[in-house]
């Protein structure tokens, strides 16, 4: 088996501001695994503030030993490896896991979707996310995402209700919210819940700190729309403490190390009675489709990546009535 790799940086479409940062490209990293003629594509997305560069994810892979890659794959010896390499480091873990998993697909003949037990009739309409802008700014993003049946909107900068409100005197389509942490009070939260739920918004991601359990809990208890954790759910041991904080949980491919690992955190959910959401940083195709393959088996989907980005190096995949479609070709259905 060969890896190669290189560092591409993925330019977004519109400055992206959230409560706690703006950004206008995103660092990534990617790679290719080859084997017996087939190649797997792999990609690490590395938003700034989860702490990953070009550099450390160059410094990882000269660490890996790709003869420890061993077909058919075992997956939970593949991710004791990895994190044996170093702690933390998800995306860059994330982009080896996919590659391999689109390999494995090629190698068998087989979609990824179908190896991972996914049915993609069942695949959940993706919001667009939209960053905290000005109005004007803000209405124009609206017209661009008029393929898509939701709207994601970020919230959390103290401005929360006049951002809904431009967008309400514009679109009536249903609403997902993020505060990324950025509410402090519990009761001025539990308020703001009600009034997003009269303004059709159906679920809110990590309202309050992610080291405040306490106050996620207590709105969670008392919202009268689904709370979800994003920040404070990485990888699959948080599943189990976020039981009785949050409704649901955030799953991205990024955090959890890469799909094998997002696929357990969905059957621990499952399991434990929380909703999903599967969601995406920055990314191209590849790893959207990585993340598409195991979409079907969540309650929502945030894969927006390739509606957000300009230089996207792969062909973006078919988008009908605001889904990914999930096709019959071998791994994961990148192409270029
Ligand atoms: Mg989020």
């Amino acid at each position: 088996m060969q890896l190669t790799y290189h560092p591409f940086e993925l330019e977004l479409k519109h400055p992206f501001t959230i409560a706690k940062f703006s950004r206008t490209s995103t660092p990534l990293m990617l790679l290719e695994l080859k084997h017996e003629g087939y190649t797997g594509y792999g990609e690490a997305s590395m938003v700034p503030y989860m702490g990953e560069s070009q550099q450390s994810a160059a410094d990882f892979l000269s660490k890996v030993d790709v003869s420890q890659f061993k077909y058919p794959f075992d997956f939970v010896e593949i991710i004791h490896y990895l994190d044996s390499i170093a702690p933390g480091q998800p995306a860059i873990k994330a982009a080896i896991d996919i590659a391999l998993h689109d390999l494995e697909g090629k190698l068998k003949q087989q979609p990824c979707w179908k190896l991972l037990g996914s049915d993609p009739a069942l695949m959940p309409v993706t919001s667009f996310t939209i960053g905290i802008d000005t109005p004007e700014v803000l209405i124009q993003k609206v017209k661009e995402a008029e393929a898509c049946k939701v709207i994601k909107v970020k919230l959390g900068r103290g401005s929360d209700k006049e951002l809904i409100s431009t967008i309400r005197s514009v679109t009536n389509v249903p609403l997902y919210v993020d505060a990324n942490q950025g509410w402090t009070d519990r009761q001025q939260s539990l308020e703001t819940a009600y009034w997003l739920q009269e303004q059709g918004v159906l679920l809110i991601e990590q309202p309050m700190l992610k080291t405040d359990p306490d106050s996620n809990a207590w709105l969670t208890e008392r919202s009268p729309i689904p709370i979800i954790g994003d920040e404070s759910v990485q990888r699959l041991p948080d599943v189990e403490k976020a039981k009785g904080v949050y409704h649901g949980i955030n799953v991205k491919l990024m955090k959890s190390a890469g799909m094998y690992e997002a696929h357990q955190m969905i059957l621990k959910a499952k399991q434990l009675g929380l909703k999903i959401l599967m969601g995406c940083m920055s990314e191209t195709s590849c790893a959207t489709l990585a993340a598409a393959a195991l979409a079907p088996q969540c309650n929502w989907a945030d894969l927006d990546g390739p509606l957000l980005t300009k230089n996207n190096p792969f062909k973006i995949p078919d988008f009908e009535d605001g889904k990914w479609v999930l096709g019959n070709d071998a791994g994961l259905g990148i192409s270029h």
